[in-house]
This record gives structure tokens, C-alpha cells and sequence, in this order.
């Protein structure tokens, strides 16, 4: 019997005792969704996944952990759309998709990492999801995601979503807040959006929330402009109202704006500094 051992996990909270169970009961889920903040679980879950050893995985010491530790375990595929978010071309799921029926080369399963899959375009996450429909046996996709929210409800309805520190869901951010600060993004005067987000200097979690939340406003916006109908903030009038005044490029750009608060603040800088730039940025992408 292997016991899932996640002794340098270094979160916190209830997703240890969930993954356990889960690894414990005997087969991994074929996908996981690991939301919240970044952490070397999908590196751990990848090693334990790979690992040969009889017990406790994983065990540090096999030689299926020694190249998942190297980074050359020819059975891990990683994609970092945290620090790249072009890193998901439609291209290269697909790429995946007909890996994965492909044996595992040495490990008892193969192993793919997607990182940052809030970074996935729509048409990439359609091609994942057909093969989160029809999984190869042993193998195991693991994503993160600032929040589970941001992958279409089909791809998180057959992966198993594990909520890490930092995670939010969709309800633990104020809608009517969302949509004044929505609102701002465009409002002649500045000062509504720096007004409105002065207490997130102090709360780094609830920025997070709020980064996330605002992000996937966006998105839906871009979709609308576009003539596409998926809604995955929940909030259709802000989006649509951005949608009717902006361009779908300036949408776009108020999407990366965005992103690339949420790396800065995965990289801990200044809140403070953070918000005045995403307030300058985002109404220099909105044309104000
Ligand atoms: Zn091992």
C-alpha cells in the first residue's frame, strides 16, 4: 500500500488531510485542480506519482524521484503559464492530448503539470477537456489556478479541485463592489478606483480575490465583444457594460494588466505600489 507523504509540503490547512485521503484510498484522481496560491505540491504530487518506492511516496531516494528532483523525469511534462501566460497554444494541448495515450516511459504513471491554467484560452481548455473526458489510464493531470472559477465549469466538473491558501470562490468577493470597481476602470476621475481599493493594501488575500475575480470580469468581456456567451465571473453586467465601450484589444489589455498584477503580487511587492500602477495601467489599456 503507498502513503501519500507530503512531509516538505510547506501550506497549510485542510488540503493535506483531503490529498491523503484521496492518494491513501488507493487511485489518484486523473485530474486535479489545486487553487489559491502557488506551492511545491504539484511538484510533490508529481514526484509521489513517479515514485517506485513501495511505502511511503514520495520517498526522496528511487531513481523516479531523483529525475522528478532533477527536473529530467522523462514522465513529468510541466507548462508554466505562471510565468508565461502564452504558454498554452492550442498547438501544444493537443500535443498533450495524443501523449498521454502513449504508455508511460519508466514510471508507473506520466504526469502533467499545467500551471497558471487561468492563463488558458478558451479553445485550449476545449481541446484539455476532451481528454479529461476520456483519461488514459495512469495518467494524472494536475493544474493550479489563482481560483478553480477561472477554467470553464465543464473542465472543473472532472477534475477534483483541492483549495490551497490565497484560494477564493467566486461568492468571497463582494459582486456589488466588483461592479463599482469595475465601473472606475473607465470613470473620468481616477481617484473612484484608488478610493475603492485603498483597503487592499492591508489584505493581500482578498486582493488576490479581487485580482482574480476582476481578471475573469474581463474575460468575459472579451468573450461578449467577441460574440461568444460564456460567463464565468457570474457578473454579465459589468462585463457587458465594458464589452458596449471598449474595443475587444483594449479588453485584452485590461486581461494582461491584471495578470500581471497577480505575478507581482505572487512575487510580494509593494501592495501599495501595485494598486497605483494597476490603476495607471489599467486606465491607460481602457483609453481614459
Ligand atoms: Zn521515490
Amino acid at each position: 500500500m503507498s502513503i501519500l507523504n507530503l512531509s516538505d509540503f510547506t501550506g497549510s490547512g485542510d488540503v493535506k488531510a483531503q490529498l491523503e485521503l484521496a492518494f491513501n484510498a488507493g487511485r489518484l484522481p486523473h485530474a486535479m485542480i489545486l487553487e489559491g496560491s502557488k506551492s511545491n505540491l504539484p511538484e510533490i504530487l508529481a514526484k509521489a506519482a513517479v515514485c517506485l518506492n513501495d511505502g511511503e511516496k514520495p520517498c526522496g531516494h528511487c531513481p523516479g524521484c531523483v529525475k522528478a528532483r532533477a527536473g529530467s523525469h522523462p514522465d513529468i511534462f510541466t507548462i508554466d503559464g505562471d510565468a508565461n501566460p502564452r504558454a498554452f497554444p492550442v498547438d501544444a494541448i493537443r500535443q498533450i492530448r495524443s501523449d498521454a495515450y502513449i504508455k508511460p516511459n519508466e514510471a508507473p504513471n506520466k504526469v502533467y503539470v499545467l500551471l497558471g491554467a487561468q492563463n488558458m484560452s478558451e479553445i485550449s481548455q476545449n481541446a484539455l477537456l476532451k481528454v479529461l473526458e476520456e483519461p488514459p489510464e495512469n495518467v494524472l493531470f494536475i493544474l493550479t489556478a489563482i481560483s478553480a472559477t477561472a477554467l470553464l465549469p465543464t473542465i472543473r466538473s472532472r477534475a477534483q479541485i483541492f483549495s490551497l491558501e490565497g484560494a477564493h470562490a467566486a461568492n468571497d468577493v463582494d459582486l456589488a463592489y466588483m461592479e463599482k470597481l469595475t465601473a472606475a476602470v473607465t470613470a473620468v476621475n481616477e481617484a473612484d478606483f484608488l478610493f475603492l481599493t485603498a483597503d487592499l493594501m492591508k489584505d493581500k488575500n482578498k486582493l488576490r480575490a479581487v485580482l482574480a475575480q476582476l481578471m475573469l470580469i474581463f474575460r468575459d468581456a472579451a468573450v461578449l465583444r467577441a460574440g461568444g456567451k460564456v460567463c464565468l465571473s457570474g457578473q454579465k453586467e459589468p462585463a457587458a457594460a465594458l464589452a458596449a465601450g471598449l474595443t475587444r484589444d483594449r479588453l485584452l489589455l485590461l486581461l494582461s494588466e491584471v495578470q500581471k498584477a497577480q505575478r507581482a503580487l505572487d512575487q510580494n511587492a509593494n501592495t501599495a505600489l501595485l494598486l497605483t500602477t494597476l490603476c495607471a495601467n489599467l486606465r491607460a489599456a481602457a483609453g481614459r
